[in-house]
């Protein structure tokens, strides 16, 4: 069987590397990789710590492209990929433009399409923010459903996808953490971004880390997320480490109303490993990011969600991680709050995942195959 990886986004590019190093093992497979490269710079750090090298490289990614157009250079660009490559299987992930648009494609063609990450829910279908619409669509043309929990399995049982097509294996990102954090323990292993870290950041501190990309969050959301972060700044106990996304919408804003701020470090997004090792350092993690949410448990690290709704449920069912909104007192509450009493936070079973979901993809995929 040929099988078409196909992503484009710096988190699809971390959930896919062990479903790829995994189907790679399995020898009876090809497999082929094309990325779409909606994200570049963030994607690249990827590719290059997880060694995969693309077969196909689309790199569609333009300043200030509107969803649609990036929609139409996807449609139209990953059509001969797919009539070049001729695969058997595409495998998207997730919610990206890229997962619909590539799923679409395949669809057209007669081309099995099989998804990583699916049947996380919001039910919040609110225009302009694509990420429901891009799932629940994706859902609707794949053909086999790699689920990471019981909750997202029965999302598309009560969608009505048939139990066969559904495999539940855990989410891939838990395989990606396990996998880093080993490798950044090894005695050998230096990263340079890492002993940079290791001299800028005062780690005797609470280490607040904070990320955040998203549309729904643009202008006053991020404000208020700034503001929040001024006050909690005042601490003399703490320090906030912010690896700002490159988006221009995040940028601006955030430079404006944080740089040069005491106790507030503004860095470039690190790569995958330096990124794992400010988790592991962290006290606790504000960010709107939904693998964040998935790998903190795993770290023992409270999440508070910028966001009023997150369709991953378990983690705050959990009690681990805590919607906090884009509310400048009501982040600044939660933080005091955590930083004062950690009680509650040590490490749980994480419900996301145990590390081993790539290799079950690649079993049910084997199991289809016969
Ligand atoms: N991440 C990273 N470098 C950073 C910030 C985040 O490698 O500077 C990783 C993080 O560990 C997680 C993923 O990127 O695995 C999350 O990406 P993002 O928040 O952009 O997207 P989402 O998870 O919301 O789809």
């Amino acid at each position: 069987m040929k099988i078409l990886l196909c992503f484009g986004t710096r988190p699809e590019a971390i959930k896919m590397a062990p479903v790829y190093h995994a189907l790679k093992e399995q020898k009876s497979f090809e497999v082929l990789v094309c990325v779409t490269a909606q994200h570049r710079e963030m994607l690249d750090q990827v590719l290059h710590f997880f060694e995969m090298v693309p077969d196909y490289d689309l790199n569609l990614m333009q300043a200030n492209q509107t969803l649609n157009q990036l929609s139409a250079s996807i449609l139209s660009a990953i059509d001969a990929v797919l009539l070049d490559a001729k695969p058997n299987l595409v495998l998207v992930h997730g919610d990206t433009t890229t997962a619909a648009m590539v799923a679409l494609a395949a669809f057209h063609l007669g081309i099995q399409v099989g998804h990583v990450e699916a049947g996380l829910r919001s039910f919040n279908k609110q225009a302009p923010f694509p990420e429901e619409i891009n799932r629940q669509f994706t859902s609707k043309i794949a053909d086999i459903h790699f689920t990471p929990t019981t909750l997202a399995t029965q999302n598309l049982l009560n969608e009505g996808i048939a139990s066969k097509d559904v495999f539940q294996t855990g989410n891939t990102v838990i395989d990606a953490l396990l996998w880093t954090s080993a490798k950044i323990k090894e005695e050998q292993y230096s990263h340079p971004e890492i002993e940079v870290l290791k001299k800028t950041i005062p780690l005797h501190k609470k280490m607040v880390l904070v990320t955040g990309h998203r549309r729904e969050n643009y202008g006053e959301g991020f404000e208020n997320v700034c503001s929040a972060l001024l006050t909690i700044a005042k601490r003399d106990d703490v320090s906030i480490v912010y690896p700002v996304h490159l988006n221009p919408n995040v940028q601006d804003v955030v430079n404006q109303k944080l740089a040069h701020q005491e106790n507030i470090y503004l860095i470039a997004p690190v790569s995958y490993p330096a990124f794992v090792w400010l988790m592991q350092h962290s006290f606790l993690i504000l960010t709107d990011s939904g693998g964040i949410q998935e790998e903190a448990p795993t770290l023992g690290k409270p999440v508070l969600v910028t966001r009023s709704v997150s369709e991953r449920p378990e983690g705050i069912a959990a009690g681990f991680s805590t919607l906090v909104g884009t509310d400048k007192n009501k982040i600044i509450e939660t933080i005091h709050s955590i930083l004062d009493d950690f009680t509650g936070f040590e490490k749980i079973t994480n419900p996301y995942g145990d590390g081993n979901a790539a290799q079950q993809i690649v079993d049910s995929l084997v199991k289809k195959d016969r």
